[in-house]
This record gives structure tokens, C-alpha cells and sequence, in this order.
């Protein structure tokens, strides 16, 4: 009866859209993860959205749960605005220029939890396993067996980790990482400004980290403030009107006064890299294989192209005839989205360390850099489109086209 296809552990975003995306090709899927969902009549606004870009819009279409999310509370953002607080450097994006409706969606976690949760729960071929742990994993020349917290034995010729960035199941694998402390932490809260955000995400780079607003309904904008951890302690725990003051001041009352804010929390950054992404027999995808700065809003997003690419290969071995759990198939996946992850990740490390930058030579060439990009219309499509998830080596669920407009 615990026999499948796949078995993932972890069922958060990326997990979760994995099984779907197995289980809508036929296979069957096993998703263990360890939180109970809040129930929906239960759940309580979250501090931090996610900023989701075109190409992880595709893949939920094509998956079936776009309508479904959008249901719950999606914000189109049309143009995002970056500027640095050391000069006069500026860098303008529009959705217009690119002939596009819209550069991306900001979208609460929960909203993509729930609709994702109904998929599986409506897809014969996936079995949930929760609120249950994995425990032990033991490889086997065939087969994988994971054992569960419970002593419940299930079995696939290949177990998927998409337990998040400390991956219990990455570690009982022996996969080895690299590491890095930023020593920030990016504080998240709900806030509402006194001027209205014209549906723009907005960035400002300060010498302890980037400040961003991202748009959301009803004047209201989700802002990610990173900032060295004491900092960050700091704010998190300032009572309101010192913390409107100082927020306001931060982003230097661009959009007015702060009126009102919600829950603040700090979440420390850390960069991650697993060594390997897959053996034989198991494969690695979203935090489980990479964390990342969270100053382009991309980790999530990564985490969906990675579930996209190993669903691409697991399909096209299986329509082969062959073993979708041979480190030789598995292998093709690893090419393809390692180094993808790994350019990302460098370049979130750049702009990070550029910009925390107080050194005058430094400062100027990067004030030239930003109104080099944001002058040349060229560059700012090239920038725009790739961060986007428009172009580059893509799966085919974040190719399809045909979207319409949708706003929250
Ligand atoms: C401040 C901040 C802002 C961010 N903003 C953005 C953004 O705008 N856009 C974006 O794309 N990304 C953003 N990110 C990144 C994003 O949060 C992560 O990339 C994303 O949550 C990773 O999803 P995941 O499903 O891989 O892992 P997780 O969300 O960590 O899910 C892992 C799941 O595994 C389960 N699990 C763990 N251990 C076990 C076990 N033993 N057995 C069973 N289940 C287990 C957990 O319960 C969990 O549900 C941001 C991150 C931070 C810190």
C-alpha cells in the first residue's frame, strides 16, 4: 500500500507544486510534511509576501490553481523603482515597456498554501502524509524507503527534499553545503503609508541593507527592511509611533507618513548552496538546495522552476522507458538548474555587498552603474525580462503564454 513513484518531503510551496505537477503526469506521489494547515476560516494575515514573478505564474496555470490563488488576494505591480540612498543613482521599470500587463504579482504565502493544498487533496494520484516527519532514509539499488516519525515505511524509486533550507532529509543524505552569515536579518511588517504606492515595488539600498515596499490592496504595502541583526532586533521591537518614524525616515518619506502597521517579525539571512543537488535516488529542490538574499525576491521563485525542470526530467525518462531515479537521469536536472541558481545567487551577493558599500569611489561608480542601466533601454529589457522569469533555459510549465491581465 506505501508504494509510489516519488516521495517528497516537505509540503510548503515548492513541494506542494512538485506533487502537483507529478501527479497531474500520472505518477504516484507520496507528500510528507510536518505543519497541520491552519484552517481557512483561522488563518491570520502574514507579515511577508512573496513577490512571484511571471515565469512561477505560468507554472501554477499550468497547473490548474492560478484562478484559485488569484480567489484568495493577488496584487499586479506594473513598475518597480530602485534607487540608491548613497547618490543619485535611479533604476525605473514599467510593465508597458515590455509590453507586458504587468511585471509580477505580490502574493500572500497562505493564499498559494491553501490552493495548492486543495490540488493535491482533489488528485487520486497523491497520497498526503500530515501532520507526519520523515525520520530515516535507507537507499536501496532499486528503490528508496523513507521511514516516517511514526514508524510508517513508504517506498518510490526516488525521494524529492523540499523541507526548506535546514532539510532534515538533505542531511540524513550526507549532501554537504556552502554557507554564508550575512549578519542581516530582514525585518517584515504590514504597513499603510500616507501616499498611495501606484501599484509600485519599490527598493531603496541603504548602507546596512535594502529597504522594499511592496504593493498591496487598500493603500496598505508589505515591506522588507534589511538590516545588520542588531539592527534588526532593534526595530522589531520599537513600539509603533518609533517605529512609523524610523521606517518613514528610512525610505525617506517617499511615500509620505507611516498611518498604520500590523506584526513585525525578523527573519536572519543566510546564504546556502548544497554541493550536490541530487544522487542516485534523490533529488534536491527549492531551499532544500539554495537559500538566497531575499533583495530580488527570488527564492521561492527558483524553488518552482527547480520542482518545473525535475518534473521535465522525470517525465521525458519515464516516456523513455527509463529509471527516473538513475543518478543518470537525475544528473540532467542537476546541470540545468544548479548553475542557474548559483548566477542568481551571485548576483544577489553583488548587489548586496555594492551597495552596503560606504567607500566614495565605490558609491559613485555604482550611482553610474544604476543610471547607466536605467538610460540604456536595451539593458533595462535584458535585466527586466530575466528577473521576470521571461527568458532563459526555461521548464515547459513556465513557457506556456496566453495570460490575461489579473489584479487583486
Ligand atoms: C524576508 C524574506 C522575504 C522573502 N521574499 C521572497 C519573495 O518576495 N519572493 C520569493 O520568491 N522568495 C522570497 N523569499 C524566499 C522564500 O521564503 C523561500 O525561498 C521559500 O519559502 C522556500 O520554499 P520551500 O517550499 O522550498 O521551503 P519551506 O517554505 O521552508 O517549506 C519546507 C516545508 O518542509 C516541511 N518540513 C521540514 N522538515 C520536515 C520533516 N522532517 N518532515 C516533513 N516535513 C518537513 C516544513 O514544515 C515546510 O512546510 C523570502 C525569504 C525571506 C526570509
Amino acid at each position: 500500500m506505501n508504494r509510489f513513484d516519488v516521495i517528497i518531503i516537505g509540503g510548503g510551496i515548492v513541494g506542494a507544486t512538485a506533487a502537483c505537477a507529478l501527479g497531474k503526469a500520472g505518477l504516484r506521489i507520496a507528500v510528507v510534511e510536518a505543519r497541520q494547515p491552519v484552517p481557512v476560516g483561522q488563518q491570520k494575515p502574514d507579515p511577508r509576501v512573496f513577490a512571484i514573478t511571471r515565469a512561477s505564474e505560468r507554472i501554477f496555470r499550468s497547473l490548474g490553481v492560478w484562478a484559485s490563488i488569484v480567489e484568495r488576494g493577488v496584487f499586479a505591480f506594473s513598475d518597480m523603482e530602485v534607487w540608491d540612498a548613497g547618490g543619485g543613482g535611479v533604476m525605473h521599470f514599467d510593465c508597458a515597456e515590455l509590453g507586458e500587463p504587468y511585471l509580477g504579482h505580490i502574493i500572500e504565502p497562505r493564499c498559494m498554501e491553501t490552493a495548492l493544498l486543495e490540488q493535491l487533496e482533489s488528485d487520486n494520484n497523491v497520497s498526503r502524509f500530515c501532520p507526519a516527519r520523515f525520520q530515516t532514509v535507507e537507499m536501496q539499488e532499486e528503490n528508496v524507503t523513507v521511514t516516517l516519525e511514526d514508524g510508517q515505511d513508504l517506498t518510490a524509486s526516488l525521494v524529492i527534499a523540499a523541507d526548506g533550507a535546514r532539510s532534515p532529509l538533505r542531511e540524513a543524505l550526507g549532501i554537504q553545503t556552502r554557507r554564508h552569515d550575512y549578519r542581516q536579518s530582514s525585518v517584515v511588517a504590514l504597513v499603510k503609508t500616507s501616499e498611495p504606492h501606484r501599484d509600485t515595488a519599490w527598493q531603496r539600498f541603504l548602507p546596512g541593507g535594502p529597504l522594499a515596499f511592496l504593493p498591496l490592496q487598500d493603500g496598505w504595502s508589505s515591506i522588507v527592511w534589511t538590516l545588520p541583526t542588531a539592527e534588526a532586533e532593534r526595530i522589531t521591537n520599537l513600539d509603533r509611533p518609533a517605529f512609523h518614524e524610523e521606517l518613514a525616515g528610512a525610505f525617506a518619506g517617499r511615500l509620505g507618513t507611516i498611518t498604520d502597521s500590523g506584526a513585525r517579525e525578523s527573519w536572519p539571512l543566510q546564504r546556502m548552496h548544497a554541493e550536490h543537488y541530487v544522487l542516485a535516488r534523490a533529488a534536491l529542490i527549492g531551499d532544500a538546495a539554495h537559500a538566497i538574499h531575499p533583495l530580488a525576491g527570488q527564492g521561492v521563485n527558483l524553488g518552482l522552476l527547480d520542482a518545473a525542470a525535475l518534473t521535465d526530467v522525470i517525465v521525458a525518462a519515464r516516456q523513455d522507458g527509463r529509471d527516473p531515479g538513475a543518478l543518470r537521469v537525475l544528473r540532467r536536472y542537476e546541470r540545468w538548474r544548479r548553475g542557474e541558481n548559483l548566477l542568481m545567487m551571485s548576483a544577489m551577493d553583488a548587489l548586496n555587498r555594492t551597495f552596503s558599500n560606504t567607500q566614495s569611489p565605490l558609491t559613485r561608480l555604482r550611482n553610474l552603474g544604476l543610471s547607466l542601466v536605467n538610460n540604456s533601454g536595451m539593458l533595462r529589457q535584458v535585466f527586466m525580462r530575466h528577473a521576470m522569469g521571461l527568458d532563459g533555459d526555461l521548464p515547459a510549465m513556465a513557457r506556456i503564454s496566453g495570460e490575461v491581465s489579473s489584479s487583486g
